[in-house]
């Protein structure tokens, strides 16, 4: 099946009792036994929970892997994920990312006993020279937020896989509609299912995805064990969602491409950063990796942090908030939002600096949108 298809039948099973068209809402934190020592497919939700099971099977099939796993946040995904390292592995991550990501890596995986290396990937070469005998894991974001630099997830994957090392591409920024990691060589695909999957800023959850059943046990298993997955009534909300995602990833994009070429040519604008844009320093690899570029780039202004503020203060449309995917319009400034969480000056070596500012395009007319930013930035 077609992906537009996958968005809405995949995990969709006839429903013997009722005839529900669509996959009921399961609520119940246990499951009676069919004998004793006869469990039926389901005896406890964190285990396992048939509204979850219905989205993790959409998941696996929209990333093209064979498992796919739901949990309560992006960052209890990332956990998740984290915690098939052990004291003494070594990890790899590039250097320029989600602020969150960085934050629990630096503070918690660190201190966890794990050795981990930033690196800057863009040159895939640069890999192999980071990579240690205790090297398990490289973690990949591309585009990364806020910058919109990209990484050859195709070329990164062949090394780990000649060194035995799991790959992981947080795949929040593009959704598979419009890059699909496993398809790559990535071992792990993971989101923020809080974005554009879920799409309507009303769910916070995560997704992990793999098409190694080995790997998908160890990964299962850990769900359980740390107690992380999301909750029915959530999952419910994300599989609802997730059936308008190519309609919805078409118009983000549509608007989001138009609204940069503006931005471009805008006199108060230094600088635009979407994979899209002939101007994108990889734009080559955009157009080899990627489907579509996303409603989400980033723009440097003119004025610094003072013109920062008073676009910020300025728009009528765009809601000053953080986060991104969702159907509305939202703005934000990296440096004293979602990006704190950097020391300063790690984000000014990798470029999150006061002129910076983040969109996440909604699906609002692209006229309307246009005509805020053009009186905000007057
Ligand atoms: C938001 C986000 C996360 C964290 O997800 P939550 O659902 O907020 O926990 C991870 N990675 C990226 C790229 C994100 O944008």
């Amino acid at each position: 099946m077609k992906f537009a298809t996958q968005c809405v039948h995949a995990g969709v099973h006839p429903d013997a009792e009722h005839g529900a068209v669509m996959p009921p809402l399961y609520l119940s934190s246990t499951y009676s036994f069919a004998d004793f020592g006869k469990p039926r497919r389901f005896d406890y939700s964190r285990s396992g929970n048939p509204t979850r099971q219905a989205l993790e099977d959409a998941l696996a099939a929209l990333e093209g892997g064979v498992r796919g796993f739901a949990y309560a946040t992006g960052m209890a995904a990332e956990s998740a994920t984290l915690a098939l390292l052990s004291a003494g592995d070594h990890l790899v991550v590039h250097d320029d990312l989600y602020g969150g990501t960085y934050r629990l890596i630096t503070s918690v995986t660190a201190r966890m006993g794990v050795q981990v290396d930033f690196a800057d990937l863009r040159d895939p070469a640069a890999l192999v020279k980071v990579l240690k005998p205790n090297t398990k894991m490289v973690w990949l974001e591309s585009p990364t937020n806020p910058l919109m630099n990209l990484l050859d997830l195709a070329a990164l994957a062949t090394t780990c896989k000649a060194k035995g090392v799991l790959s992981v591409c947080d795949n929040t920024f593009l959704s598979p509609f419009f890059q699909r990691p496993l398809d790559l060589g990535i071992d792990i695909a993971l989101h923020s299912t809080t974005k554009y999957i879920n799409g309507h800023s009303d769910v916070v959850g995560g997704g992990v995805v793999v098409k190694d059943a080995q790997l998908a046990e160890r990964i299962g298993f850990l769900q359980n064990a740390l107690g992380v997955p999301q909750a029915p009534h959530d999952c419910y909300l994300v599989m609802r969602g997730l059936k308008t995602l190519p309609l919805r990833m078409k118009a983000h994009h549509d608007n989001a491409v138009r609204l940069a070429r503006w931005l471009e040519r805008h006199p108060a604008v230094s600088q635009v950063l979407h994979p899209w844009l002939e101007s994108h320093p990889q734009h080559a690899l955009a157009k080899r990796q990627m489907t579509g570029g996303g409603g989400t780039f980033s723009f440097r202004l003119k004025g610094g942090n003072e013109a920062a503020r008073r676009l910020l203060t300025s728009t009528k449309l765009f809601v000053l908030a953080e986060s991104l995917g969702g159907v509305e319009s939202l703005i934000e400034h990296p440096w004293t939002m979602t990006h704190v969480s950097m020391p300063e000056e790690v984000r000014r070596r990798v470029g999150i600096t006061e002129d910076l500012i983040r969109i996440s395009v909604g699906i609002e007319d692209a006229e309307d949108l246009e005509a805020d930013l053009a009186q905000a930035l007057r």
